[in-house]
């Protein structure tokens, strides 16, 4: 996807607002391992070494096209608010999975 669109969308009021309302939804706590995260005007009280950077993800990962979709990227059921971490994991584990690696039936990485 393009920086550009990425960063106007970002941005957005709209983004902000669904943004918010997610991690107002689930207590400023990450969705995956349920530590607190640091979210800017939300949690101003954690002290700065408890501070996790929170990151909204989209499920259906955004792309050039769904962006523009509110459906996708303004839908709350398709946003899930998680730390910085669990989204690398996430992301991680995408590419791994797409490469020569996958993941057999008891959840095990294996080589394709
Ligand atoms: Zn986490
Ligand atoms: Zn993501």
């Amino acid at each position: 996807m393009s920086y550009g669109v990425r960063k106007s969308f970002y941005n957005s009021k709209a983004w902000k607002q669904v943004k918010n309302n997610i991690w107002i939804k689930q207590h400023l706590l990450c969705n995956r391992c349920h530590k607190p995260v640091y979210v800017n005007g939300l949690s101003d009280y954690l002290p700065k070494e408890k501070r996790r950077t929170g990151i909204v993800h989209h499920k259906i990962y955004l792309d050039n096209e769904n962006v523009y979709d509110d459906a996708i990227a303004l839908n709350e059921n398709n946003l899930e608010g998680i730390c910085k971490e669990c989204h690398e994991l996430e992301h991680h584990q995408d590419q791994v999975t797409r490469s020569e690696y996958t993941f057999d039936e008891q959840g095990n990485l294996i080589l394709r």
